[in-house]
């Protein structure tokens, strides 16, 4: 089958589907239309032969003339010829048919549709129907669209019909669409149905429209989005403004002018947007060049509706309809690339350009009168086509937000990694200021170096706190935390964190005063470093605000089982207090108070943030009781699971050696590590506690130093050029060595612990490591070895 008698056969059976198209029509025959007989079982269309009177507006009479030429109606004089001679635009004419019917034909309505530009329409030498006012010049001629109604008087058997139609405005004059007359219900049930489709497709469309400007505004800026929000809400316009004229049945008074102009650049401003909202979407496959051309075309047509009288603008819609077609090729074009690409969205974006294809199709040979309008079919047509794309766009705002997150998450872990990384660049240099003042100290100094080196110890300290909390905080967000769940002894912890801050609150000449309960007579299960570092911070942030009076922790036994003990741990000061509105806002990270106060007072408006964070990890809160000027006061309950040894039974393992004692005499160990500082540090304490030090610089000569006979143990650095800790480690093992190691790093334990423990690790200690907590470590690995 030819290409040609295929399409004949598409268009036929579309034809053959459309009630009315198929059935046998009545034609009027040298202005008769001998309708006697017919039942009006659907709607005729006034077509046929009419007798056509031009540049004559005929006296109505209840007689015809009978004596002007037969034109096929529904007949536009600007299509033709007098005297080889085309009609101009400009004039008026008169059209004449009769119209024979039974006496007794069921209740009859006649339904006119718009005509280029004005009409009155007499029958029977009455004047029926007029819209817009007819005249034979341009002076008193007003022109005017909609369709009109007229209800037949029963029992009527011959309708002379004249009409009178004059046009001083358009390119077009006469009428391109036809009369209907049927069964009264039928006429008005039919343009019921056409006028609620209308408006409810431009109800979906202004909806639609709105509801992606308002995405637009208020959130997501995507051009995209805009460019369609606009396209629906032009192109609502032509639902409704166009064609059936559904809007000025509604407003029958609008100006002829207004709405011609919007009907010419909701066209000319649609295919616009939607040429842009292409690109936008689909930039990579769409072409520039075309679609800057198309852009400029149409805000040319824009301009030109806006300044020309409709005669000239009206004419613009052939030389328009060629870059619709354009268009029509085009857009498929771009969504087809976009789809073959993998592009989001495009296989939605492919099939709506079908949809609306269809409705092209549908539209364009209904304007050739090749097809009848199948309104409903355009009808979902064009649902289908809008709901396609909105999901175009969903898919694309989701994809987007996929992308915004997966990139905040990159982000995150690159903020994570550079505070890891900066820690442990800070962290390794602090090792060696805090181990070095340590050792100082500790080799009598004279009083005024020993003042000066506590003033450095001091510091450091301060910055360690400072790179811990940030990271600490860090751990927290990245929900990385964990907490441990052994023995403490809270007793112990909180009179250890009241003389570590002693000499501070002596300073300020502040008492510092510790109240435990005696009935605390169990040690507990928890975390001791969390459990000492909320009360560490409490206490110090007392401290640190109260300028005189006394600072107070207090542990209490509220309740407790024979299995679990609950306790308020309270830190009250007689301090500067707190705000009630401040009350909130210092618990949320980096906020102090009252800047201005807390600046003489340092910190970073952490403290707190971590202080409650690890508390409500924990299944407790952090609560606030503070008036200003009169002191605030800390507290948190928390349960503990308790322990089966009392507080007494405590072991001389944390016992830090003193001056004289060498409790490591005899013992070998190999330190690997390559920050000749460090290694300083780490030797000389090993040394003073009567171990024997050998030194390698990486892991490769750690293996090769290494004696298992020897060695009592491993003090090993992670991070080390040739080859680092964990592949020494692994190294070491795989020689079937089992001398304890004990990695020494400036990384946070939890980030590298389970790597360590893999390569064969035994324990961690973390730089700047604390004195007690080396030797603790060292001396318990190695009674672990024997
Ligand atoms: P930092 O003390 O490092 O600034 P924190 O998070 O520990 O950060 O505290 C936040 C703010 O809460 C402090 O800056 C201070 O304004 C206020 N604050 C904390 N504790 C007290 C207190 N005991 N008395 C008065 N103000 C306090």
């Amino acid at each position: 089958m030819n290409l040609r008698k295929y399409i004949l056969s598409i268009l036929w059976i579309f034809c053959a589907l459309s009630p009315g198209f198929a059935a046998q029509k009545p034609l009027a025959r040298k202005g008769v239309l001998d309708l006697r007989g017919n039942s009006f079982s659907t709607n005729i269309e006034l077509k046929g032969q009419w007798r056509f009177y031009w540049k004559e507006l005929l006296k109505p009479s209840q007689e015809l003339q009978q004596k002007g030429r037969m034109v096929d109606f529904p007949f536009r004089w600007t299509d033709y010829q007098i005297n080889g001679k085309t009609l101009p635009s400009f004039g008026y004419a008169s059209y004449e048919l009769q119209v024979l019917l039974d006496k007794n034909a069921p209740a009859l309505r006649l339904q006119m549709p718009d005509v280029y530009s004005a009409y009155h329409l007499y029958i029977n030498g009455e004047l029926a129907l007029q819209d817009g006012t007819v005249s034979e010049q341009a002076k008193g001629f007003i022109p005017h669209w909609e369709v009109k109604f007229l209800n037949i008087k029963p029992g009527t058997d011959t309708l002379n019909f004249m009409l009178q139609i004059a046009n001083f405005a358009h390119k077009k004059g006469g009428m391109t669409s036809s009369m209907v007359l049927g069964d009264k219900n039928k006429v008005g049930l039919e343009r019921r149905r056409i006028e609620a489709i209308d408006l409810l497709l431009t109800g979906c469309l202004i909806m639609g429209g709105f509801f992606f400007l308002g995405l637009y505004l208020l959130g997501n800026r995507d051009k995209a989005i805009l460019l369609f929000s606009l396209y629906s809400i032009v192109y609502s316009y032509r639902i409704i403004g166009t064609d059936n004229y559904v809007l000025h049945t509604l407003i029958p008074d609008v100006s002829w002018y207004l709405t011609l102009r919007l009907e010419y650049l909701s066209l000319f401003l649609g295919i616009c947007l939607f040429g842009l909202y292409t690109k936008a979407l689909y930039p990579e496959d769409s072409s520039k060049w075309f679609s800057n051309s198309v852009t400029a075309i149409c805000l040319s047509f824009c301009t030109a509706t806006l300044l020309l009288p409709p005669l000239y603008f009206t004419q613009l819609i052939n030389p328009f309809l060629l870059v619709t077609v354009l268009c029509l090729v085009y857009i498929p074009y771009v969504y087809t690339k976009a789809y073959k690409k993998g592009r989001p969205g495009a296989v939605y974006a492919l099939a709506s350009c079908i949809a609306l294809m269809s409705v092209f199709a549908i539209s364009l040979l209904n304007y050739y009168l090749l097809l009848p309008k199948l309104q409903l079919t355009s009808f979902l047509g064009y649902v289908a086509f809008f709901f396609l794309q909105s999901l175009v766009l969903s898919h694309r705002v989701s994809f987007q937000l996929k992308k915004a997150r997966e990139e905040a998450e990159l982000g995150l872990i690159a903020k994570s990694e550079f505070l890891s990384t900066m820690s442990h660049e800070i962290r390794t240099p602090l090792n060696a200021v805090i181990g070095m003042s340590h050792l100082l100290l500790q080799k009598n100094p004279r009083e005024d170096q020993r003042k000066e080196l506590d003033v450095m110890l001091f510091s450091a300290n301060n910055l360690l706190a400072i790179v811990n909390d940030i990271l600490d905080y860090n751990k927290i967000e990245a929900g990385k935390i964990t907490f441990e769940h052994i023995e403490m002894d809270l007793a112990s912890i909180a009179r250890n964190i009241v003389s570590g801050l002693q000499s501070a609150a002596q300073d300020r000449n502040i008492e510092l005063r510790l109240h435990i309960d005696p009935n605390l007579k169990h040690k507990l299960m928890g975390d001791p470093t969390r459990t000492s570092q909320i009360i560490t911070n409490l206490v110090h942030n007392a401290i640190k605000f109260t300028l005189e009076g006394y600072v107070a922790l207090n542990i209490c036994l509220r309740e407790q089982t024979d299995t679990h003990a609950k306790l308020s741990v309270e830190v009250k000061d007689t301090g500067i207090g707190i705000s009630p509105e401040k009350q909130k806002l210092i618990f949320e990270r980096f906020t102090q108070a009252d800047s201005s106060t807390s600046r003489g007072f340092g910190g970073t408006g952490l403290g707190l943030a971590i202080c409650k964070k690890l508390l409500e990890l924990q299944q407790s809160s952090l609560q606030l009781v503070s008036e200003p000027g009169k002191g605030a006061n800390f507290f948190f309950i928390q349960e503990f699971e308790k322990s089966t040894k009392t507080v007494e039974q405590q072991t001389m393992e944390n016992k830090t050696p003193g001056e004289a004692d060498k409790p490591f005499t005899g013992i070998s160990i190999l330190l690997v590590e390559d920050n000749a500082m460090n290694v300083l540090v780490a030797q000389n304490f090993l040394q003073r506690w009567g171990a024997k030090v050998d030194v390698a610089v990486n892991g490769m000569e750690a293996v090769e130093k290494l004696m298992p006979e020897k060695h009592r143990l491993i003090l090993m650095d992670l991070n080390m050029p040739v080859m680092d800790g964990y592949e020494a480690a692994v190294k070491i093992r795989k020689l079937g060595i089992r001398t304890p190691i004990l990695a020494l790093t400036a990384n946070l334990p939890h980030e590298i612990e389970e790597r360590a423990l893999r390569s064969g690790i035994n324990d961690i200690v973390v730089k700047p490591f604390l004195p007690d907590e080396l030797y603790r470590k060292v001396l318990h690995h190695i009674n672990i070895a024997e």
